[in-house]
């Protein structure tokens, strides 16, 4: 079958990576989760002071950045690791999640994560999850999804998951910071969340992680079979 692009966009704890992680792991195709890229440019700019209305300050900051990500077979899934140290624990904190909407809307940095983005797609056989990957990364991806799902379900998950972790907070302030990332994300200028006119809806609420995998995958398939016929 040919390789494809899978692009998943949608709001925040919807269940995107979740979906994009077991999809890439049936196909074995790679996972990106692009997401964690703004994570970790904010998680540089906090610890270096960087302030992020100053764009030269931005742009300085930008040249100092290496991202990249690593299978943990122990963990079976990629971490995140900026300039070489495995973030992928320090970029889900709530100091982060504070603040990368405020970093995503630079146009410098989405310039920059987009370009390294479309290279790790240039080959297909690739997923990547986030807010901008079927209408600004790959806009010419074979399969497009759109996920939702009921605040009160996104709350939930991601409020288990801070727990599983260790975290203490409330599950008002997860909310607050849902809508607060919901607002931004959707009202900034430079590529906010939308869902593209050819995407399919893919609302979660109502479907178990295995569910959602079968009807997805059933999607995918469709779309591979369709990318061969066009070459045949
Ligand atoms: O996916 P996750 O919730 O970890 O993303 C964190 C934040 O990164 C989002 O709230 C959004 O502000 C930003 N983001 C983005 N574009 C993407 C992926 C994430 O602006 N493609």
């Amino acid at each position: 079958m040919k390789d494809i692009i899978v692009a998943i966009d949608g709001y925040s704890s919807c269940g995107k990576s979740t979906l994009a992680r077991a999809l890439a792991a049936k196909y074995h195709y790679a996972y990106v989760d692009s997401g964690a890229m703004y994570r970790a440019v904010t998680l540089f700019f906090l610890n270096e002071n960087i302030d992020f209305s100053d764009d030269e300050q931005v742009l300085k900051a930008l040249e100092q950045i290496s991202i990249g990500f690593k299978f943990n077979p122990e963990a079976d899934c990629n971490e995140t690791y900026l300039n070489g140290m495995n973030v992928e624990y320090a970029i889900r904190d709530m100091r982060v999640s504070a603040q990368v909407s405020e970093v995503s809307k630079i146009k410098a940095v989405r310039e920059a994560l987009v370009q390294f983005q479309q290279e790790m797609g240039e080959h297909r056989g690739i997923v990547m999850d986030g807010r901008d990957i079927g209408t600004v990364v790959f806009p010419d991806a074979e399969l497009k999804l759109f996920m939702t799902a009921e605040m009160s379900v996104r709350v939930q998950r991601r409020y288990l998951e801070l727990m599983v972790k260790g975290d203490s907070i409330t599950m008002e302030q997860v909310a607050e910071n849902l809508r607060h990332r919901d607002h931004i994300d959707t009202t900034r200028q430079e590529s906010p969340l939308r869902q593209a006119p050819d995407a399919l809806v893919l609302d979660s609420t109502n479907f178990t992680e295995e569910e959602q995998l079968d009807l997805a995958s059933r999607w995918v398939e469709e779309r591979m079979q369709m990318k061969q016929n066009q070459v045949l």
